[in-house]
């Protein structure tokens, strides 16, 4: 496995996060975490990403012990989150947001590698000199996926990318993460919108007050009569 993760807990306070949650994603796949509003996904991904320490568990990444490492460190190794709600820094440029991607690395690709993002993302690259604040929620979601991939990661922890977007952008999206999972980027996906989660997904884990209530292939959830009735009517 690429990830491994056992019996995780969160606290923060008295508040009970995250309840003993074990998953796992294979190199190369995508695997969505589901739940209502305060299951705990984004404490679950915030605990793997270093940036809130768990109060019990492991994660292990590549075979590797992480539970301990620094934020920073987990990057090097190829651990990414892309946070809900992008978090990219308004008043500095495309250009520098990218660059903040890349601060794990020493090596001389680095501007290659922003020449590719720029390929892949005209919209960017026109901007690229221009405060992240001209761009639309659309394109910020763009830029801050672009910068996870500069820190060359094999694993992409994405919390509710879709937030806030149109449908048009939403399916763009998706292609995106469709290319870079066939690309072999495995990929994390924290989502409200399930049907389309469970569409990307090879497998998924339904959250629900900090627990894994339910997991397995994608197919099945998606056909699950309780899942359905819980996240998927109306829709
Ligand atoms: P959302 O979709 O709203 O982000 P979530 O499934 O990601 O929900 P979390 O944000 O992980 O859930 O929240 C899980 C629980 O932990 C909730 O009860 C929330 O109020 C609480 N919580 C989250 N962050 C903190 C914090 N920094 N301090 C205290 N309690 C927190």
């Amino acid at each position: 496995m690429l990830l491994d993760v056992a019996d995780l807990e969160v606290r923060y306070g008295r508040t009970h996060a995250v309840r003993g949650v074990s998953l796992s994603v294979a190199p190369g796949e995508v695997v969505t975490v589901l739940g209502a509003n305060g299951a705990g996904k984004s404490s679950l991904l915030k605990a793997l990403a270093g940036a809130v320490r768990p109060a019990a568990g492991r994660i292990w990444l590549a075979g590797q012990d992480i539970t301990a490492l620094a934020a920073p460190d987990r990057v090097r190794q190829g651990l990414v989150l892309v946070p809900e709600g992008r978090q990219i820094l308004v008043s500095l440029s495309v250009r520098e947001n990218l660059l903040m991607g890349a601060y794990c690395r020493r090596d001389a690709e680095v501007g290659r590698d922003i020449d590719a993002i720029y390929d892949r993302f005209p919209n960017l690259a026109a901007r690229r000199d221009m405060p992240a604040s001209v761009l639309s929620g659309g394109e910020q979601q763009m830029l801050a996926i672009s910068r996870a991939l500069l820190a060359r990661p094999k694993l992409m922890m994405l919390d509710e990318p879709s937030l806030g977007l149109s449908p048009l952008l939403v399916s763009r999206l998706f292609g995106l993460i469709g290319e870079l999972n066939r690309e072999g980027l495995a990929i994390l996906l924290v989502e409200q919108n399930t049907r389309m989660a469970l569409r990307a997904a090879s497998r998924g884990y339904v959250m629900e007050l900090g627990r894994v209530v339910l997991d397995g292939p994608a197919e099945k959830l998606a056909n699950n009569d309780a899942l359905a009735a819980a996240y998927l009517g109306g829709h």
